[in-house]
């Protein structure tokens, strides 16, 4: 929630980068004063695009209003006022609130109503204090840089409307958005990254490049992939089968639904039950009425052979006494399934779930059969389908969706295990980020808090901060670049989400790591050690590789949807200049002999000129087209072109086709 109040530990934590921003949210809401001096202010933080600041006032602002804000914003920076810290007591901190002198240049006929609320919230005993920059005075527990004129470059940039503190029952604000940097050539490279981000946007390359679909009959955040898309996926397993197998992973397979008893054993219910799909209910009949069912013929001749007796003794005429017979049975039969299905009730039906995630499926795994520590670590691996509910406003493209693929293992292993396992990890990280040209990372190492034992997080205090000495250690001796986080870690053991920069200098959140230690031990985990008592194994979660859906969105963005050989969806595309027999033979054959080596690679048989012919296969990113003419034909050559580098001249057949298999094996960039 960005209107929950801070903590003064999140707020000791502002960058300098938010506090610079921050401190314009106070020059824009002096700007707007001076314009429209009845305005009234409630929150105005940094967010991590820049600030807003939540407005009440009748002028509705809209864009044409920002050059006219942004005159006076950049009077009250050439001011350069300090930002001066007053505190307060709570009794002072109201008589400037009903005086309307907060968030204001000066007192008013109106109370600074929000302004006002907010310091109600303000717990007894926490300082109270206010920022005054020029005449403007606001609420604010700071930070801020130290004068107006720190504020080197800004820009405002949206204006939308939100209620106060988020809630619908509050009043309707106008919210202005804006962001700053500390010079004017770092605010301009922002603008030129976004406008190169929209261009690579994975929705809009993902329809241009016939990657994936949505479908309103399939259902929102459910995309469905096409063959091209499917091709990155097929490349990307491979990929991950292939590190993992070499790394000693071992491949499992778990269906998509599961009991509710495992849910609760894992703890996912009740506490995740808001992020999963409702439950399926199957209340199915007792075995001995569906037998019943099966068998209907046969017992219908049981029951008449053993009523006979008596129906012939009530009826003169066989065929009377049959057909009473039937009547009979197929009253019984009705009442007794009437009966079953009246006691279908949903107290007595099985629920089953989609499975959100595949842990607890695997940790199963790991306890089909006894293990022994010889057997450890164990890792077991599957591209898991989970299925999560997101609320529909929170869907987004492949980066937010209700399916998703991810490339899931758990490793179960020893406390003296973890070191050199969890640097394997690691370095499977690294090997990815090399092949992917990902020159930019950071690992965000999330701690417990102490405070929050038992509540927040597994109450085991000494389990905590040895595995998070652990993780600790790892990390430094291995020169990874991460920053720790309080906190922030998962219920059952510390945690590290990896963030990575795309080419284009944006952050996407692709992985996590999690050590888990308490997890095994609900499910009852056990391997037999040396000494042949039973221990309950660590578990690490990781998915390098995130879910197909957010990586390939951050690899659509980072390639511009110019894949690299190994990964492109059609590697090659053969082209014949003309349709005569002889050169579609030709290509034929190239195309058949690609086929045969597990390249994707195409052909344009049609009739259209070479240069339309080329120009199709360069507007799909075709990354090779190997154009053939008679000359080409007559020397057993191609003439190579690659998409972006444009003709690079003819060349032997075979050599070709060796080099485009080399690159295709060593997953060249
Ligand atoms: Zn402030
Ligand atoms: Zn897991």
């Amino acid at each position: 929630m960005p209107d929950e109040r801070k903590t003064l530990e999140q707020r000791a934590q502002m960058t300098d980068l938010e506090r610079l921003r921050h401190s314009c949210a106070h020059v824009l809401a002096t700007a707007i004063l001076r314009i429209w001096p009845e305005a009234q202010f409630a929150a105005g933080p940094p967010v991590e695009t820049g600030f807003y600041y939540d407005i009440d006032l009748p002028h509705r602002i809209s864009p044409d209003d920002f050059e006219r804000i942004e005159a006076e914003m950049k009077k009250e920076i050439k001011a350069n006022h300090t930002f001066e810290r007053l505190a307060v007591s709570r009794d002072e901190a109201l008589e400037m609130g009903r005086s309307g002198r907060l968030a204001a240049l000066g007192e008013r006929r109106e109370p600074s109503r929000f302004k006002l609320d907010i310091i109600e919230g303000i717990p007894e005993g926490e300082e109270i204090t206010f920022y005054q920059n020029g005449d403007f005075i606001d609420l604010c527990a700071g930070p801020h840089v130290m004068r107006t004129g720190n504020i080197g470059a800004f820009r405002l940039t949206s204006v939308a409307s939100a209620y106060y503190k988020g809630d619908e029952k509050n009043p309707q604000l106008q919210r202005i958005y804006g962001t700053a940097f500390k010079n004017k050539t770092q605010l301009e490279e922002w603008f030129a990254m976004l406008e190169e981000a929209k261009r690579r946007d994975h929705r809009k390359l993902g329809k241009e490049l016939e990657l994936f679909a949505f479908d309103d009959d399939v259902g929102p955040g459910l995309p469905i992939w096409l063959p091209r898309g499917a091709a990155l996926i097929e490349e990307l397993e491979k990929l991950a089968k292939e590190t993992e197998f070499a790394a000693g992973y071992q491949r499992v397979r778990t269906p998509h639904i599961a009991r509710e008893s495992m849910y609760l054993k894992s703890g996912h219910l009740p506490y995740y039950k808001d992020s999963m799909f409702p439950p399926m209910e199957l209340s199915e009949a007792p075995e001995s009425v569906e037998k019943l069912k099966d068998r209907k013929e046969n017992v219908s001749r049981v029951i008449s052979a053993k009523l006979r007796p008596f129906l012939n003794k009530i009826y003169d005429d066989e065929e009377e006494a049959t057909s009473a017979g039937a009547e009979a049975f197929e009253a019984i039969y009705a009442d007794t399934f009437e009966f079953f299905e009246a006691n279908r009730s949903p107290e007595n039906a099985e629920r089953y779930y989609l499975k959100a995630m595949n842990c607890p499926h695997h940790h199963k795994c790991f306890g089909a059969v006894p293990r022994s520590y010889r057997e450890l670590p164990l890792r077991l691996a599957e591209y898991g389908v989970n299925y999560r509910y997101e609320q529909s406003g929170e869907l987004f493209g492949l980066m937010r969706v209700r399916a998703m693929q991810m490339n899931d293992a758990h490793i179960y292993l020893t406390p003296e295990q973890f070191e050199d396992e969890f640097n394997a990890v690691n370095q499977m990280y690294l090997k990815y980020f090399k092949i992917f040209g990902i020159e930019k990372y950071l690992m965000r190492f999330s701690t417990h808090d102490p405070a929050r034992l038992g509540d927040k997080y597994v109450n085991d205090p000494e389990l905590w901060l040895k595995t998070e000495t652990m993780v600790r250690d790892v990390l430094q001796r291995s020169g990874i670049n991460y920053v720790e986080v309080p906190n922030e870690a998962a219920f059952y053991g510390p945690k590290i989400d990896v963030q990575v920069w795309s080419a284009i200098g944006r952050e996407f959140t692709i992985a996590t790591n999690q050590v888990d230690f308490a997890v095994p031990a609900r499910f009852g985990l056990v391997y037999k050690d040396r000494d042949n008592t039973e221990k309950t194994p660590l578990c690490i979660h990781r998915a390098p590789l995130g879910t197909h859906e957010r990586y390939i969105a951050f690899l659509i963005e980072h390639y511009a949807g110019n894949f690299p050989l190994w990964l492109n969806p059609e590697q090659v595309r053969v082209l014949p200049i003309g349709d005569e027999e002889p050169l579609v033979d030709y290509a034929k054959a190239i195309h058949a002999e690609l086929r045969t080596h597990g390249v994707r690679c195409e052909m344009d048989l049609g009739t259209d000129p070479i240069k339309a012919k080329i120009a199709a296969a360069e507007q799909m990113k075709v990354h090779t087209m190997l154009v053939i003419g008679h000359r080409d034909l007559e020397a057993n050559a191609v003439s190579v072109r690659i998409h972006g580098q444009g003709n690079l001249g003819a060349r032997p057949r075979a050599e070709v086709v060796a080099e485009l298999l080399s690159a295709i094996r060593l997953r060249s960039p």
